[in-house]
């Protein structure tokens, strides 16, 4: 049996009973007949991970809910999560000051300043909210603190008045959750809906997952690092249409990579469509335990629990897999991806030839720019900043480039973005600090930065040029998303690649070399200087690790990030209601948190309020990136009193429904298929044919008592796992999404709002379908007669008359997912559970 399906059935072993139990049991080792299954288990994790902004809104449903328990005369103290909830404070960190060495210091100051208001909120939950820890900014990024300081791969936990050791089985608010997986920690990321659920004592149903094998042999080439082997899985998966599967790593070659490399890859789950990207333990797991400074103790529990219960790593073992793949991770080569999508696989020489695709033509050429400059380069993300051999390669190829005077172009914004505060320590004793500051790395701060979008400005240079049309600049980053749009609004071109080749980008300054051939700059004596000249050996690698790393670094510099004077200066109330301010544009009580929120499922004709096509991100739907100056919705902030200038980025008005609402679909980059060409976040109100804001539409429909839908191509809430996507459709009053097909975390969130997913059949897409305004579209889907991946017919009324009549299928996995509609999402199934416990305890006690 694959590693994962042991742990779920632990898990499932440890937490069902009588039958039910006995009937995922069962359905587990009847998996092992046929690789796959349809029957549904129950999972219950034993924490669970939130960082800033998707525990923002999550903490405002429940101050919301305790605002509704209040009113139905119920203490709202008694609403408080049951399991440990984990908040990193890190995707709010944007990089305003750059290439000088107090800019960790600016840009944290900023940021406090700048979500003050949010961050005395969070303040208020974890001391009105019992379970709810907080790691302020500058502790690192939520996946990193989880490796380094939360994990412990075998938990200790009282039970029937007994210790009894347990793996730790975590879930988390952030699509990279997997990256704990590398060291043999199961866990994968949910909605934030999905959490609240897990968090108020409900388990996740699963239907048992397929899982992909995939085999590692070999051992990577010299100058091939953890990055390039998780962009080879990443195209590869993709390759073979991976789609939500778990998938388990297994053969000779997983030896060969240290946990802090399995790590990377597994981070990258969700680039490759899996759920997971899991590493079994071994003795690499538990030199990362040592290297991170756990205790002896609890090393030996890791491997006396692991090797006793069979979970240890064999890597002679071929557990049966529902499909497998093999990787040889000798043919491994260096490589990039981009540059608009993360499966897409280039050799590092390639990126020219990818970019001459573009055929961009500048206006004017520039006298200095090239026609495609680097204008950012940024060593970030939680996926290629926790593995310290990364950073330290990083730096070599700084260190050599400084050497031969090297520096970088004037127009490149260069940063280094470290999960953790320990990499100050590792760089520093490793003599790298200077080396990286001296080309422009200086350390931004600890936090998400430029991987989540909070890139800062462009250069100003770059800014003027790219408007004029003279240029086309290109981000070139060790992060694990490239969408047009995503790193900055005004980038839509960005490459991923690893940390030291990001420092040779910012060097060469023009995306256009191929440094493969080119020479990435002239020396100070102007001889070339090529790539492999400053390419750093495996050995020296090594050498600095071993000057570089000491265990006691992780634990003190965290506890010494967690006594940030500057948080701990936030005065925040702590009644266990929130105080909401009626002025404020930044949190306010959303109208869904109701025990009367009502179903949307039903009988019904709607209106196609968008129609949109393939591969729609969370981004495209709820963007986070920086709030535009000249956009309706700085318009509505501006008119409440909020400084135009000053705005802020959408992530952080995550509390804030009805700022959300008019940002749902805020994307240059997204087309309505209705009518393509409409201005920003606009479509077409049917009747009228008026062109308005589509919150405004959305809002015409509702009063007209009219239904609304969504109609979308394959692969439909890509990207992040955000929940504002879905919460964003519910205030627009989008009953139904109909799409090819769905992201898995998606498609929870939008059960998680009552949203019914719609799977449409092949032929149905909307290319095929060619909606216009007019056309209605009629949905048969009442309660009743609602099954988990049920026939739902589907019925296009045309404007002129003719009608075309179809199934759809429910992208709705499990019973308790119809129960979730039927209630019209999870906020109102909390409050009734908790409402119902407490009519039984008054009636109990009369
Ligand atoms: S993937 Fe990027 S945005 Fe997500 S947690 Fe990691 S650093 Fe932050």
């Amino acid at each position: 049996m694959p590693v994962v399906l042991r742990l779920l059935l632990e898990n499932a072993l440890r937490n069902m009973r009588g039958p039910e139990r006995d009937a995922a049991v069962g359905a587990l080792f009847q998996w092992l007949e046929t690789g796959t299954s349809e029957s549904e288990i129950a999972f219950q994790p034993g924490r669970v991970l939130m960082h800033d902004t998707t525990s923002t809104p999550a903490l405002v449903d429940i101050a919301a809910m305790r605002d509704a328990l209040a009113e139905a005369d119920v203490d709202p103290a008694r609403l408080n999560p049951v399991l440990p909830v984990d908040v990193s404070v890190d995707h709010s960190l944007a990089v305003e000051a750059y290439a000088r060495p107090d800019a960790a210091q600016q840009n944290i100051g900023h940021e406090i300043r700048r979500n003050r208001e949010r961050y005395r909120f969070l303040r208020w939950a974890s001391q009105a909210l019992q379970r709810v820890r907080i790691s302020p900014p500058g502790t690192g990024i939520m996946h990193t603190i989880n490796l380094e300081q939360l994990a412990t791969v075998v938990r200790v936990e009282p039970s029937d008045g007994q210790a009894w050791a347990v793996p730790d089985m975590m879930i988390g608010t952030d699509s990279h959750t997997p990256m704990i997986n590398g060291i043999g920690v199961l866990g994968w990321g949910v909605g934030g809906l999905e959490a609240q659920t897990v968090m108020f004592g409900m388990p996740t149903m699963l239907r048992i997952p397929d899982v992909v094998g995939v085999e590692l042999t070999g051992i990577l080439p010299p100058g091939v690092l953890a990055t390039d082997l998780a962009l080879t899985v990443t195209q590869r998966l993709r390759g073979i249409g991976v789609s939500g599967e778990f998938v388990e790593f297994f053969g000779p070659g997983v030896s060969t990579l240290t946990a802090g490399e399995r790590a990377v890859v597994a981070n990258m789950a969700p680039e490759y469509g899996a759920t997971t990207g899991y590493f079994p333990v071994d003795e690499h797991t538990l030199t990362y335990l040592r290297q991170t400074g756990r205790g002896r103790d609890a090393i030996e529990l890791v491997r006396a629990y692991m090797q006793r219960t069979g979970l240890w790593f064999d890597p002679e073992a071929r557990p049966r897999y529902t499909r497998t793949i093999h990787i040889d991770l000798d043919d491994v080569g260096m490589h990039v991806a981009g540059p608009r999508r993360p499966q897409d696989l280039l050799s590092y020489g390639d990126i020219a030839c990818s970019l001459r695709k573009a055929a961009f033509q500048p206006a004017q050429p520039h006298a200095e720019l090239p026609r495609y400059p680097v204008a950012i380069a940024a060593i970030t993300s939680c996926t290629n900043t926790s593995d310290p051999g990364l950073l330290m390669a990083a730096a070599l190829v700084a260190r050599h480039a400084r050497a031969r005077g090297l520096t970088v172009p004037h127009w490149v914004k260069t940063s280094l973005g470290p999960g953790s505060p320990a990499a100050a320590s590792y760089l520093r004793r490793a003599g790298l600090i200077e080396d990286l500051s001296a080309v422009g790395f200086d350390i931004v701060g600890y936090g998400c930065t430029t991987c989540i979008g909070n890139s800062g400005p462009l250069p100003d240079v770059i800014a003027r040029e790219a408007r004029a049309g003279n240029i086309h600049p290109v981000a070139m980053l060790s992060g694990n998303r490239n969408f047009p749009g995503r790193i900055h609004p005004d980038l839509e071109l960005g490459f991923l690649m690893s940390p030291p080749l990001v420092v040779a980008y910012a060097l060469a300054g023009n995306a256009e070399l191929d440094l493969a051939t080119d020479p990435v700059a002239l020396a100070s004596d102007g001889t070339p200087v090529y790539l492999h000249e400053l390419w750093p050996t495996r050995q020296e690698i090594r050498t600095c690790l071993d000057l570089g790393l000491q265990a006691g670094d992780f634990q003190r510099d965290f506890l010494m990030a967690l006594r940030n004077p500057l948080w701990d200066e936030l005065d925040a109330p702590s009644s266990p209601l929130f105080p909401w301010d009626p002025a404020s544009t930044i949190l306010r009580r959303p109208p869904f948190a109701s025990v009367d929120a009502g179903s949307l499922l039903g009988h019904y004709i709607a209106h196609p309020l968008l129609v949109v096509g393939d591969d729609i991100t969370t981004d495209h739907i709820s963007p986070a990136s920086a709030i535009p100056a000249d956009s309706l919705v700085a318009d509505f902030l501006v008119a409440r009193g909020d400084d135009r200038d000053d705005l802020n980025v959408f992530a952080s008005r995550r509390g804030n429904w009805e700022v959300m609402m008019r940002a749902a679909f805020h994307s240059k980059t997204l087309i309505n298929l209705l009518r393509p060409g409409m201005p920003v976040a606009h479509t077409v109100h049917a009747s009228s044919g008026d062109v308005a804001p589509i919150w405004a539409v959305a809002q015409r429909y509702r009063d007209a008592g009219e239904s609304v839908v969504l109609v979308a191509g394959e692969r439909y809430g890509t990207g992040s796992s955000r929940d504002w996507a879905a919460k964003g459709q519910r205030l627009l009053g989008i009953r139904a999404v109909l799409a090819l097909s769905f992201e898995r975390i998606h498609r929870s969130n939008l059960i998680g709002m009552g949203i019914l997913p719609l799977r449409l059949p092949p032929d149905m897409g909307p290319s095929a379908l060619q909606l216009q305004p007019g056309d209605r579209i009629e949905i048969g889907a009442p309660a009743p007669t609602l099954q988990p991946r049920g026939d739902v017919p589907v019925c296009i009324h045309r404007k002129d008359g003719r009608v075309q009549r179809s199934t759809g299928r429910a992208a709705v996995e499990t019973k308790l997912e119809t129960e979730l509609l039927e209630c019209g999402g999870v906020i109102p199934a909390i409050l009734r559970k908790t409402l119902a416990a407490e009519q039984g305890k008054r009636l109990a006690q009369a």
